[in-house]
C-alpha cells in the first residue's frame, strides 16, 4: 500500500517536472521553409520550437489556440524564405586580417585582447546567418573560453566546434615564422608542434586534453605563413597515420590543411575526414576522396581575398606574396574538378583571412564556379552537419533537430546573393536577430 502511494507520488512529481520543463520557445509562420535541404522548400508552414528544438511542423499558418498554446511568441516570416542556420566549416574567430593594422601588435597583446576582439567577429558571424562554425586553428587559451561564453549566452555567437592549436611539424605552416630565433622561442606556444610519429601522437593527445573537438593538422605548407617553404607535404606519412589513428581512437575527426598534391593524397591515404583548401588536387586525389568518403572544404573566399590584397598591400612579406600569386589561382580549378567528380563538398570560408560576417560571399563564388544554388545550400547545412558528426542535431529542420533557424528576404534558390540578406536568426530556440 505504502509502495503504491509512493509510486503514485513519484509519477505525479515526474509529470509535474516534465510539464514545467517543456518550454515552448516560439512558433514560426514561414512563407517558404527548407526542412530537408536536398528537397524542395515547402510553402506556408508552421514550426513549433520547444526546449531549443523543432518539436512540430504543421501545414498552413496555425494559430496558437489551434496548437493549444498561449503566451508564446509568434514570429511572422510570411514574407521570408526560412532555412536551417548555415554552418561554416572553416573559420578563425580569434583574428581578422587587417592590412592597415600595425603588424607588430601581437607583441603587445595579451590573450584577453584577442578574446575581446573576437566578440564582434562572433556577433557578425551569427547575424550573417551562421549558427555554427568550426574553428580550425586558434590559440586554445582564447577559443575555448569564447566557446564557453557563447554557450552560457554571456556573448552572442554561433555554436563553436573548435580545434584549438593546430598539429604541425617544427617550422610547419602553423608554427611561428619570420622573426629571429630567440623571439620565436619566447613567443611560440609549443602545444601542437611535433616531430615523428610518437611525438605527433603525443601532440594529438595534448590538444584534446586542452579541449579540442576536432583535430586540425597542417599536412602541407600554407600561403600565409612567412616562410618560403612552398606548399608541399610537411607531415610525413608516418606522422599522418599516427595523428589520424590517435584522433579517431579518441573520437575526434581530422581536418587537414593541404595545398600541394602529394600532401593532399598522403593525408587522404592516412584517413583524414576533410581536406581544407585542396588547391592542387589531382585525379588520384579524386579516387582517394571517394575511397575514404572524405570531404573537401574549398575556402574559395580566402583565395579570392588574398589575391585582391596582394595587388594593393606592399607590406605583404615576399615569401607570402609569392605563394599567393602561385596558389590562389589554382583553387577554382580544384573546386570545379571536385564538383564534376561528385566529391563531398562542405561549405567553409577561412574567415579571419576575409572579414567575419562576409561568410556568405563564399556561396557566390561556389555558384560562379559551377555549383547550383541548391548544392550550395546543402553544402552549408546537411553536408557540413555530416562532416561535423552532428547530423542528428544540425543541418536540417526535421522534428528533433536543434532550433537553429534563419530567414532570408528572398529565395537563395533564385539568386544566391539572398544568403547575404538575413532578416531573422534563431539559435537553440533563442532569437538573436529579427528585422521586420
Ligand atoms: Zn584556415
Amino acid at each position: 500500500m505504502k509502495t503504491t502511494t509512493n509510486m503514485g507520488l513519484l509519477v505525479t512529481t515526474l509529470a509535474l517536472s516534465f510539464t514545467t520543463f517543456a518550454q515552448v520557445d516560439g512558433v514560426i509562420h514561414a512563407a517558404k521553409v527548407l526542412i530537408k535541404p536536398e528537397q524542395d522548400a515547402l510553402n506556408e508552414q508552421t514550426l513549433v520550437l520547444e526546449n531549443g528544438k523543432v518539436s512540430a511542423i504543421h501545414e498552413g499558418y496555425r494559430s496558437l489556440a489551434s496548437l493549444g498554446l498561449a503566451d508564446v511568441p509568434v514570429y511572422d516570416l510570411k514574407n521570408h524564405y526560412v532555412m536551417p542556420g548555415m554552418i561554416d566549416m572553416h573559420v578563425h574567430v580569434t583574428f581578422e586580417r587587417d592590412k592597415k593594422a600595425n603588424p607588430h601588435n601581437w607583441l603587445t597583446y595579451e590573450d584577453a585582447d584577442y578574446a575581446l576582439h573576437s566578440i564582434p567577429y562572433l556577433k557578425r558571424t551569427l547575424d550573417a546567418g551562421f549558427t555554427s562554425v568550426r574553428d580550425l586553428g586558434s590559440n586554445y587559451k582564447v577559443i575555448f573560453p569564447l566557446k564557453r561564453a557563447v554557450e552560457a549566452q554571456t556573448i552572442a555567437g554561433p555554436r563553436i566546434f573548435a580545434a584549438g592549436n593546430a598539429v604541425t611539424a617544427t617550422g610547419g605552416h602553423a608554427d611561428m615564422h619570420g622573426y629571429r630565433h630567440d623571439v620565436t622561442e619566447a613567443m611560440s606556444y609549443s602545444l601542437g608542434v611535433c616531430d615523428g610519429a610518437d611525438d605527433c601522437q603525443r601532440a594529438v593527445r595534448d590538444v584534446i586534453k586542452h579541449g579540442a573537438d576536432v583535430i586540425k593538422i597542417t599536412a602541407t605548407g600554407g600561403v600565409l605563413s612567412n616562410t618560403a617553404a612552398g606548399v608541399s607535404q610537411q607531415l610525413t606519412d608516418d606522422e599522418l597515420n599516427a595523428i589520424v589513428n590517435t584522433a579517431h581512437n579518441l573520437g575526434r575527426k581530422v581536418a587537414a590543411h593541404a595545398h600541394g598534391t602529394g600532401g593532399i593524397n598522403a593525408a587522404l591515404r592516412a584517413g583524414v575526414d576533410s581536406i581544407e583548401h585542396g588547391s592542387y588536387l589531382d585525379g588520384e586525389s579524386i579516387k582517394l576522396f571517394k575511397k575514404h568518403n572524405a570531404y573537401l572544404v574549398p575556402t574559395l573566399l580566402a583565395g579570392h581575398t588574398v589575391s585582391k590584397e596582394v595587388l594593393s598591400n606592399p607590406n605583404m612579406p615576399k615569401a607570402v606574396a609569392d605563394k599567393v600569386r602561385e596558389v590562389a589561382p589554382k583553387m577554382e580549378k580544384a573546386f570545379r574538378s571536385a564538383l564534376k567528380n561528385k566529391i563531398n563538398i562542405a561549405f567553409g570560408t577561412d574567415s579571419g583571412v576575409s572579414r567575419h560576417g562576409d561568410n556568405a560571399l563564399e556561396a557566390e563564388l561556389m555558384v560562379k564556379y559551377g555549383m547550383t544554388p541548391k548544392q550550395v545550400l546543402v553544402s552549408a547545412t546537411r553536408s557540413a552537419a555530416k562532416l561535423l558528426g552532428q547530423e542528428a542535431n544540425l543541418g536540417s529542420l526535421e522534428v528533433g533537430k536543434f532550433a537553429d533557424i534563419i530567414a532570408l528576404e528572398e529565395s537563395p534558390e533564385k539568386d544566391i546573393k539572398a544568403l547575404s540578406k538575413v532578416a531573422f536568426v534563431m539559435k537553440n530556440g533563442v532569437v538573436y536577430k529579427h528585422k521586420n
